[in-house]
């Protein structure tokens, strides 16, 4: 086993892995931009590392300074957490290239994956559903009008190289393709540096399903059943439940069955997402995420996990710690991201927190790195905790999650937690009944936004 794993992220996200690895009994080091000296993660790791100033750019994401910091330290690991290096091929090669073992799947299958066009015949050929859409990138808008025409509008263009919901617009006949066309090329290019995109039918009412799954790297893969993260905001997750309100035990072991198989195959090592759009009882596979995600701890509740142990345990080539037969969901998990924004524009809300107190209880779990005095600083992203709920049903987690709620206080900068006392008294949320279009279209008939 490791003895000493570096941490290389900040937030709630690094704290998490140092929770893991204290409880395995290994070191940890944090690594921290000039911003963050003060930061949670900073204080509790075994040692830190300070890896540059406030942007990203020139520490969180400078490759050269994290190398350096694990070769100061003697660090044998290092674990990514979410954003930042996590999917970066070249950060995993390099990291490997040092005699250090990457907590996280292969530079190559990251580099498939991270190809969204890559992805998606991967996984066809794997045998997992996948969105109508064109074969491969579209280079000219004369093919996006012909592809278009086939398949039938609505369609959805997509950046190839996309993330965090940007570089995508949806043409819903033949007198905006070209416009669509054309700024989701710029906007990709812009964001990701890369103009290729490629096309898909647009559904209308879906659901965001996605499954998760594990490999231990040697041809042997579980899934971890699904999340429902349908309550999005610009693309973005903001409120997701574990098992979904839709989805059958027969559903999910077919579908679950199916993914462990296609990570299998291809012998892949660690944590994995395969997400999907889910309508009229089929899915529709849109992308495949290369590390843990932030809504990872409603799958630990309701498998009884710990999934960042488990992706130590398979990285130091241990075998993992459950069979696909062992893992059996109990009750309902939710997670509400608490972003320090203030309502109803959702603006960044940095600043000095100057009262903290996080609610506790049977079924409460807070991942969160802020404390009473904590400077939120104005460099990243804003999420400043995670609420998680555990319920033996969906009513009972919603009824734990209106109580934790009430306990929370934040003081000293707005946050988005006065949204989800609002969204529990919707119906549509208490019965389950939403899409991905649900939470814009009920925030602007709420907030008028
Ligand atoms: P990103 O990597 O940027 O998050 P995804 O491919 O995962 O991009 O898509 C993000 C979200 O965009 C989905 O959860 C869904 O809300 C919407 N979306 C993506 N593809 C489609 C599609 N074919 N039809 C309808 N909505 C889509």
């Amino acid at each position: 086993m490791f003895k000493k794993v570096l941490i290389a992220n900040r937030g709630e996200i690094a704290l998490r892995i140092h929770r893991a690895c204290k409880e395995m009994g290994i070191q940890t080091v944090a690594v921290h931009s000039t911003a963050d000296s003060d930061a949670m993660h900073v204080r509790m790791a075994d040692e830190s590392v300070c890896i540059g100033p406030p942007p990203g750019g020139q520490s969180y994401l400078s490759i050269p300074n994290i190398i350096s910091a694990c070769e100061i330290t003697g660090a044998d690991a290092v674990h990514p957490g979410y954003g930042f290096l996590s999917e970066n091929a070249n950060f995993s090669q390099i990291v490997h290239d040092h005699g250090i073992t990457f907590i996280g799947p292969s530079a190559e299958h990251i580099n498939v994956m991270g190809d969204k066009i890559a992805a998606k015949d991967t996984m066809k050929r794997l045998g997992v559903p996948c969105v109508p859409g064109s074969d491969g990138g579209v280079d000219t808008v004369e093919d996006a009008r012909r592809i278009a025409a086939d398949m039938g509008y609505p369609v959805i263009i997509k950046a190839a190289s996309g993330g965090g919901g940007r570089g995508m617009k949806v043409a819903t006949s033949a007198d905006n393709i070209d416009v669509a066309f054309q700024s989701a090329r710029s906007e990709a290019k812009a964001a990701f540096g890369d103009d290729v995109v490629y096309m898909e039918k647009y559904l209308q009412l879906p659901r965001h399903i996605e499954i998760q799954v594990f490999g231990d790297g040697k041809g042997n893969a579980v899934h971890l059943g699904e999340r429902d993260c349908s309550l999005q905001r610009r693309h973005q997750k903001v409120f997701e439940e574990a098992p979904s309100p839709v989805i059958t035990a027969e559903q999910r072991a077919r579908i679950g069955k199916t993914c462990a198989d296609a990570v299998a195959a291809i012998d892949y090592i660690g944590a994995g997402t395969i997400e999907f759009l889910y309508e009229n009882g089929e899915f529709y596979f849109i992308e495949m995420n290369t590390r843990l995600q932030v809504e990872h701890p409603v799958t630990e509740a309701v498998y009884n996990v710990d999934l960042v142990q488990e992706q130590i345990r398979v990285a130091a080539g241990l075998p993992m710690s459950f069979t696909q037969d062992e893992l059996k969901p109990l009750g309902h998990a939710i997670e509400c991201r608490i972003n320090a924004e203030k309502l109803p524009a959702f603006r960044p809300s940095p600043g000095t927190i100057k009262t903290f107190h996080a609610p506790g209880g049977l079924g409460v779990r807070m991942d969160s790195a802020i404390y009473a005095g904590y400077r939120i600083p104005p460099y990243y992203d804003s999420l400043i905790g995670k609420l998680i709920v555990h319920g033996r049903n969906r009513d009972e987690a919603l009824a734990r999650l209106h109580r934790a709620l009430s306990e929370f206080v934040v003081e000293g900068i707005d946050t988005t937690l006065p949204l989800f006392d609002h969204l529990l008294a919707a119906r549509d949320v208490q019965t389950g009944d939403y899409d991905i279009h649900w939470l814009e279209k009920w925030l602007e008939a709420e907030f008028d936004t």
